[in-house]
């Protein structure tokens, strides 16, 4: 299984992809966890994205593509994967259309949760509050401003790719306002009616 979670900062993609991978083996390919990761190890991708990052800003295409494509070719994204944070412009959209072909796979499903804005800073601050409970290190771009630069970047540069996926006849939607339990019966609905059409046009 081939997914792509689609929505804005703290509508709750990195939860219900964690909920896919339990469910069906597969993983979860989360562009910012490896970006997180990468200046965690100091590598020259994670200089390079470090203070673009906790700003709140996109880093640039060729980066995420790049990772991206070498971690679709690793073993264990053979069983399939849920896209986490990527793409998140047009042009990623088109390098991974370009990528999925090459390497001969293709998606099963682009799943948008949909949620109003005005709940996600306040859910983004809970989650602050929740790690800062935990002991656990809160990430420097979750502050109200750089905030507001993520979530601005995903209306100008992500947003459009609803109708990307749309055009292509492979958006889903799925209302993430509701509890979490029941935004993942919907994800799970949504994936068995793909697979009802795949196997019904042969
Ligand atoms: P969120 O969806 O909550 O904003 P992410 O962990 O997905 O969090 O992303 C955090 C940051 O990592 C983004 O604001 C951006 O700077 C960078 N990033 C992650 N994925 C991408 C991507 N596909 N393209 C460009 N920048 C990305």
């Amino acid at each position: 299984m081939r997914l792509i979670l689609l929505g804005p900062p703290g509508a709750g993609k990195g939860t219900q992809s964690q909920r896919l991978v339990a469910k069906h083996g597969i993983v979860q390919l989360s562009t910012g966890d490896m970006l997180r990761a990468a200046i965690k190890a100091g590598t020259p991708i994670g200089q390079k994205a470090q203070d673009l990052m906790a700003r709140g800003e996109l880093v640039p295409d060729d980066i995420v593509v790049g990772i991206i494509s070498d971690r679709l070719d690793e073993p264990d994204a053979r069983k399939g994967f849920v896209l986490d944070g990527f793409p998140r412009t047009v042009g990623q959209a088109e390098a991974l259309d370009r990528l999925l072909r090459e390497k001969g796979l293709q998606l099963d499903a682009v799943i948008e949760l949909k949620v109003n804005e005005g709940v996600l800073l306040e859910r983004i601050a809970r989650r602050q509050s929740e790690m800062q409970a935990r002991g656990e290190a809160i990430r420097p771009d979750d502050n109200p401003e750089s905030f507001k630069i993520r979530l601005d970047a995903y209306r100008r540069q992500t947003a459009p790719l609803i109708d990307y996926y749309r055009g292509k006849g492979q958006l889903e939607s799925v209302d993430g306002m509701a509890p979490m339990d029941e935004v993942s019966r919907g994800i799970d609905a949504k994936i068995a009616a793909t697979r009802v059409e795949r196997v019904a046009s042969g």
